[in-house]
């Protein structure tokens, strides 16, 4: 049966098999069960990625016949419907997206005069429950498929009609608790045959899943690695992020270290600035410490209020001591630029307020 042989290869939609998500492989596959040339999977991808098309119809150097077999097995080109955005003064945009199975997710575009960011999302909700986000506090309900991944970022490409330079895997969900889609999605939007953004554009945030950065820094993929360190002592870090119990900081900060040296690719630690939590001295030399002598950044991110949430951010003149504390002791650093807030598209805001 042609359906049992495809669909045991490739990954299922939550409603239908769709073409965005599948490599090279997977719709040459397809093409040839259809009784289609090799050729005809570049052309169908093309249709895709290149041209946004996702209605089979509008595919005009197919085959009619082919078309319809495409439609007549239940394939679909696209996998997500855009429900609503929100824009804020500076250009950031919030987008909705809605999946097949009814369940929402968001994503954000970022433009800036060099780059065109897209932060996008790889899971409804998470489970690690981390207890200064908004995601956190939603619970973890269900994976992103590779394809609900990567159209994202070409759906925002679409809708803003421009070329997306940099995507991130810091929308809702941590990307290596879903990591075969993610990985999948991050090769789709490097490929030639996809979205063909470099892979040195493309950023992946976890919050410390220790194998899975060991395993992510053997995938020869150039990808960024950023981690979200925000305590630099195990009691702490472990209240604010509970996967730490699991892997604690020793264990994380090594899994990071040897990202750095298999790959040569700086490491980001993403340090949020809560008052009184972890913004005292201590902390900081702490922070000196791990930092000190590999290669890494500090990215030092002011906390967005998240309701029902206990902290505050740390006023700006901390930000600056931090910051110019780890510069004099040779670890390079930086505050991130929040954008988008007041439309609640700054990091952890993702699923407040939606005004849709
Ligand atoms: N799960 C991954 C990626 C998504 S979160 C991770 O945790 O790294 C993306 C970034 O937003 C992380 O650094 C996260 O710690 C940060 N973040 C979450 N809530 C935030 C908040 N309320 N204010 C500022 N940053 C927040
Ligand atoms: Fe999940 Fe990241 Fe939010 Fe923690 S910060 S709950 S890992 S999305």
């Amino acid at each position: 049966m042609f359906g049992v042989i495809i669909f045991a290869k490739i990954e299922w939609g939550a409603a239908c098999l769709q073409i965005i998500g599948l490599n090279l492989e997977e719709v040459e596959e397809l093409v040839l069960k259809l009784g289609e040339p090799r050729y005809r999977a570049r052309q169908l991808l093309d249709w895709v990625y290149k041209k946004g098309v996702d209605d089979f119809g509008q595919m005009s150097n197919l085959p009619a016949l082919f078309r319809q077999r495409l439609e007549a097995h239940g394939l679909t080109g696209g996998s997500i419907t855009k429900a609503g955005a929100e824009e804020a003064a500076d250009g950031t945009k919030k987008y909705l997206f809605r999946l097949p199975d009814g369940f929402c997710v968001e994503a954000v575009y970022i433009p800036e005069q060099k780059r065109k960011t897209v932060c996008f999302s790889t899971q409804v909700g998470c489970a690690v429950g981390c207890t200064f986000c908004a995601t956190g506090q939603q619970g973890f309900k269900r994976n992103l498929t590779a394809g609900e991944i990567v159209d994202q970022v070409r759906k925002i490409g679409l809708d803003q009609r421009t070329r997306i330079s940099h995507a991130v895997a810091m929308g809702q969900g941590e990307p290596l608790a879903n990591y075969a889609a993610t990985i999948k999605a991050l090769r789709l939007l490097n490929a030639d045959y996809g979205l063909q953004m470099a892979a040195r554009h493309l950023t992946v945030s976890t919050s410390g899943i220790v194998p899975a950065i060991y395993r992510l820094s053997d995938e020869e993929l150039q990808i960024n690695l950023a981690l979200s360190l925000h305590a630099t002592a195990d009691q702490l870090r472990s209240a604010l992020i509970p996967l730490n119990r699991t892997y604690p900081l020793a264990q994380v900060i090594q899994a990071c270290r040897d990202y750095a040296a298999k790959t040569k690719r700086r490491v980001t630690l993403e340090y949020i600035m809560l008052a009184g939590v972890n913004d005292g001295d201590a902390a900081l030399a702490r922070l000196v410490d791990l930092a000190k002598g590999w290669l890494c950044h500090v990215n030092l991110i002011p906390y967005n209020p998240v309701p029902a949430a206990p902290y505050r951010p740390s006023p700006p003149r901390t930000r600056q001591r931090f910051l110019g504390f780890l510069q004099k002791h040779g670890v390079a650093a930086s505050i991130r630029q929040e954008r988008g807030a007041e439309v609640n598209a700054a990091c952890g805001q993702l699923r407040q307020h939606l005004k849709l």
